[in-house]
């Protein structure tokens, strides 16, 4: 009977670990493919100030803040740039792509 109960909390521990580790994996894959993560889906700023006010709002996949460790032109592309950014929590590294549009 104990034998029985250790086994049911066994096979319960497992199935609550595979639910958390599938909900982190699709929190994940959604995050990487929200605006700015990509050249393609870049944030649209008039103002590179408008870069750190976009880095502040962004979380990673863990909900850790994240802050810019530094920012770069992105190659092949005149108007873009890239902010590399680290999550607090989990020290993930995530980039962030902006298109200037400057307006004059
Ligand atoms: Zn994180």
């Amino acid at each position: 009977m104990i034998g029985l109960i250790f086994v049911g909390l066994i096979v319960a521990v497992w199935v609550v670990t595979n639910r958390r580790k599938k909900r982190e994996r699709e929190n994940k894959k959604k995050k990487q493919q929200g605006p700015g993560r990509s050249p393609e889906t870049a944030e649209i700023i008039y103002d590179l100030k408008k870069i750190e006010v976009f880095v502040r709002r962004q979380r990673c996949h863990c909900n850790g803040r994240v802050y810019a460790r530094a920012e770069a032109p992105v190659p092949g592309y005149s108007n873009m740039r890239v902010a590399v950014c680290e999550c607090i929590r989990c020290e993930e590294v995530h980039r962030f792509y902006f298109e200037i549009n400057y307006l004059n």
